[in-house]
């Protein structure tokens, strides 16, 4: 955790559920929301933003997209712009998820062009970083991470609040996580290079550690330094998960 930043636990939905499942987590977050010490995001798919921020309105639960467009219309066949996702009631977009960088050959370029259209629309952006294992066992973790943050990151993202989130690849879905040294030395080599890059108001800036967090392992993760909140997945499915990971802020 980092003095003076309040955590955030976001929960990244992915292609999961339906109308009626999105629905009744939503309700089920409403009701939470207040007695808690962090704040909460979910990014359901697209489909479901509107009736997620609906059922949402009124609390401080926020919804954000799992991607967007980094035009703001046009040809675009099954894209979706960041004005877009602000009409359906969103107020933040993941962008540059590992599985986006995979499975549809995002680079960082493109993550810098997302965020500059998200920034525009007034939508926060949550971009995320990580290295795969290979990158991991050859040394090149800080690397990666440090040319992914220096290419993907826009002039206007820190001062208008943007977040990083560090996934390791080979961390999401699988269960297993960094140490709890290795999270902390990276999230400690993060903050530096954004202080270094954009300054002090960089030090304020949300890093959320993302990567098979659930209950079990979330007290560690959240009480180190400089990891200001978390980006979960699979858990974030499960309402009770999802507040126990919240409530173990
Ligand atoms: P996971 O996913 O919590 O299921 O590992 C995290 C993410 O991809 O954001």
């Amino acid at each position: 955790m980092t003095p003076g930043i309040r955590p955030l636990i976001a929960g990244n939905w992915k292609m999961n559920g339906n109308a009626r499942s999105a629905h009744e987590l939503a309700e089920a977050l409403r009701a939470a929301g207040p007695s808690l010490d962090a704040s909460l995001l979910v990014c359901p798919p697209f489909l479901h933003v509107s009736l997620v921020a609906s059922a949402l309105l009124g609390t401080s639960v926020a919804v954000g997209g799992q991607d967007c467009h980094a035009k703001v219309s046009g040809a675009h066949t099954g894209d979706i712009s960041a004005p877009m996702l602000r009409d359906a009631g969103a107020t933040h977009v993941i962008l540059g998820h590992s599985e986006r960088r995979a499975d549809h050959g995002e680079t960082s370029a493109q993550v810098m062009e997302k965020a500059e259209a998200a920034l525009a629309a007034g939508l926060t952006p949550v971009i995320c970083v990580g290295e795969t294992e290979a990158q991991r066992v050859a040394g090149e973790h800080e690397a990666v991470v440090g040319a992914q943050l220096e290419q993907s990151i826009p002039l206007g993202f820190i001062t208008s609040g943007g977040i990083v989130a560090y996934e390791p690849v080979w961390a999401i879905g699988t269960g297993r996580t960094p140490t709890e040294d290795d999270i902390a030395a990276m999230h400690d080599f993060m903050r530096r290079e954004l202080v270094n890059s954009w300054g002090p108001t960089a030090s304020v800036t949300r890093l959320l550690y993302g990567g098979s967090v659930k209950p079990s392992n979330a007290t560690a993760i959240l009480a180190l330094s400089n990891v200001d909140g978390a980006l979960v997945g699979g858990a974030s499915l499960v309402a009770a998960d999802f507040l126990a990971i919240a409530r173990a802020v």
